[in-house]
């Protein structure tokens, strides 16, 4: 007997039938001897639509605000929690008991980051009492609140998160996570037609794809398993297919040069000029923009004559505002001289292997490839096993599948 956590995400609860078939899959699951927690999402696009909502209802007399970030999380929670007491009813329909929580009722206690907090805790006692009393357990993706009560979201594709951190907390067997694909691609089949599912992958590459732009599964509900050793098997909950798994690096990972290419579109590039060159000015740079939580990447900096630096970096559109009310604090504490010039439309194109280790050629490949295709590359970064390069985004889709062809990734291994 094992204990499976299971992950609908919002396409596989979109409607009433839908619920249903999750349900039946939930029963099923425990009809096989296990016992069985369901993490749901919102139904549909309903977050989005929450959204949109909220962006309405901020606009008044000609003027806008963004919504009050306390108040975006005590929307969006609700949407997850229309779709807890309608599976638990769908499972009771069909015979079984269920039982439901909120992120609050099992003590899922995050901190105050609102929009994108991080899990601190969860009480797993109050699950597994239900388990033991027989009942299919189903829990909110999404959310949690804070020690002081306060609803809190785990950030856009949350529920991932909360599935991989019940699957550490109840060390679960495995997470299998229900989604509207048949895996994990070897790029974005939406982009790339001739994309093919990957069997198995290792935490370590699923990690660096989903930070590119592989929007299947959100980076720190990887991170979570990795740590916790969870296994995820991501699988589609329209048909009994066998999906890709998420694993620990094995040794035969590694004679795959390329496991995957990614594409992450809509970053800007941020250069800070005349940035006084002494020690502790960075620090200063990047731990202020990590105090207002947004993520940077692809940094660069080059020293001038005039004992001044540019300092450049990424970050993602949706972080620019918050960014730009920051770089303008960080600039004038640092002496007025400073100046922050933004380049937007880019977009990044990545290829990740853990083969990269043992392989040579990979970057001049890579490089070929897009220098054949026409696609001028703005900037490089390496990791011990990814290569990415900056391009302008009106190339990106071409980019990818250049890429994709170049390492014959449509190619089973
Ligand atoms: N409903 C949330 C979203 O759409 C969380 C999730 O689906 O994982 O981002
Ligand atoms: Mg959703």
């Amino acid at each position: 007997m094992g204990l499976i956590v299971q992950k609908f995400g919002g396409t596989s609860v979109a409607d009433a039938e839908r619920i249903h078939k999750a349900a039946a899959r939930a029963i099923a699951a425990k009809k096989n001897g296990n016992e069985v927690v369901v993490v749901v999402s919102a139904m549909g696009d309903t977050t989005d639509d929450l959204i949109d909502l909220a962006k309405q209802v901020c606009k008044f007399d000609g003027k806008e605000i963004s919504p009050p970030k306390r108040e975006m999380d005590q929307l969006l929670v609700t949407g997850e929690q229309v779709t807890i007491a309608l599976m638990a009813m769908a499972i009771e329909a069909q015979g079984e008991h269920s039982i439901s929580f909120t992120g609050g009722q099992i003590g899922l206690l995050t901190d105050e980051a609102f929009s994108k907090a991080r899990i601190q805790s969860i009480n797993k006692h109050r699950i597994f009492d239900q388990l033991r009393l027989g009942k299919v357990v189903i829990v909110a993706g999404f959310q949690g609140v804070t020690p002081e009560g306060d609803y809190t979201t785990l950030g856009r594709g949350g529920s991932n998160a909360t599935l991989v951190a019940l699957g550490a907390v109840l060390d679960a067997d495995v997470c299998e996570n229900y989604t509207d694909v048949d895996g994990i691609f070897t790029a974005d089949p939406r982009i790339v037609k001739n994309a093919r599912k990957i069997d198995r992958i290792s935490y370590d590459e699923m990690l660096e794809l989903s930070g590119l732009g592989a929007s299947v599964l959100q980076t720190r509900a990887v991170e979570f398993a990795k740590k916790y050793n969870v296994p995820i098997h991501v699988r589609n909950s329209q048909n009994e297919n066998e999906g890709t798994w998420i694993v620990v690096e094995t040794s035969n990972m590694e004679q795959i040069v390329v496991s995957g290419a990614a594409l992450k579109k809509d970053l800007t590039r941020v250069t800070i000029k005349q940035v006084p060159d002494y020690p502790g000015v960075a620090a200063k740079i990047f731990g202020d923009i990590a105090s207002a939580n947004i993520v940077v990447d692809d940094i660069i900096q080059n020293l001038m004559d005039d004992n001044t630096a540019n300092i450049s970096f990424t970050v993602e559109h949706g972080d620019l505002a918050d960014l730009k009310t920051v770089v303008d604090r960080i600039c004038k504490e640092l002496g007025g001289k400073c100046i922050a010039i933004y380049h937007g439309d880019l977009a990044k194109v990545s290829v990740v292997g853990v083969g990269m280790r043992v392989h040579t050629g990979v970057a001049q490949r890579m490089f070929k490839a897009l220098a054949e295709a026409k696609i001028n590359i703005q900037n490089i970064t390496t990791s011990e096993i990814k290569i990415s390069c900056i391009i302008s985004k009106d190339q990106g889709d071409k980019a990818l599948q250049v890429v994709h062809d170049a390492f014959e990734l449509h190619k089973a291994p």
